[in-house]
């Protein structure tokens, strides 16, 4: 195994080395970076796993997986929900800046994950995320956390309130 060389991100691989080796030839590089500056959107606090780089023709061919550690925002309740996101990667790295692919490697021999990692991350965040399946969310009315309180406001205002709309849709329809 080869670590990957310092950057900012912990993303930016340096391939020199595997650009001069023949097709076919691959090398694994491991990620591991305790605190990524991926995305401002984007909070993690882990980020680890490893990506295999393997010489074709036309670059690199990158196929791996790395996992994120995420906190998300429960959509009933708003408490934090720890969850792990999963990049699963499978992508050619070209050499020419004209090729079908869209992501290159730079002159200076670096093959940037970053953009493609935000990408897959973004894409594996759940679109309702719950702090758990039962989740009774926040009043309405009042706003307390109904896992954590009781309040009397959807007893008595409900009903009352609806009541009159719904005659009067029964009216005009
Ligand atoms: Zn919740
Ligand atoms: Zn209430």
């Amino acid at each position: 195994m080869r670590s990957n060389p310092a950057n900012r991100s912990g993303l930016a691989l340096n391939v020199g080395f595997l650009l001069n080796e023949g097709v076919g030839h691959s090398s694994l590089f491991t990620v591991d970076e305790p605190a990524p500056d991926l995305d401002a959107e984007l909070q993690l606090s882990q980020l680890a796993g490893s990506v295999q780089l393997t010489r074709t023709p036309q670059g690199l061919y990158v196929a791996g997986r790395l996992q994120a550690a995420h906190t998300a925002e429960c959509v009933r309740c708003l408490a934090p929900v720890p969850v792990t996101l999963e990049a699963d990667i499978a992508e050619l790295y070209s050499l020419a800046a004209d090729a079908d692919s869209e992501f290159t490697i730079s002159d200076s021999a670096q093959l940037d994950l970053a953009p493609l990692v935000r990408e897959l991350l973004v894409l594996d965040k759940p679109a309702h995320p719950l702090c758990r399946a039962d989740c009774k969310g926040l009043c309405p009315q009042c706003g307390i956390n109904l896992n954590e309180e009781t309040c009397s406001c959807t007893a008595e205002t409900l009903d009352p309130r609806l009541a009159p709309l719904s005659r009067l849709k029964t009216k005009h329809d």
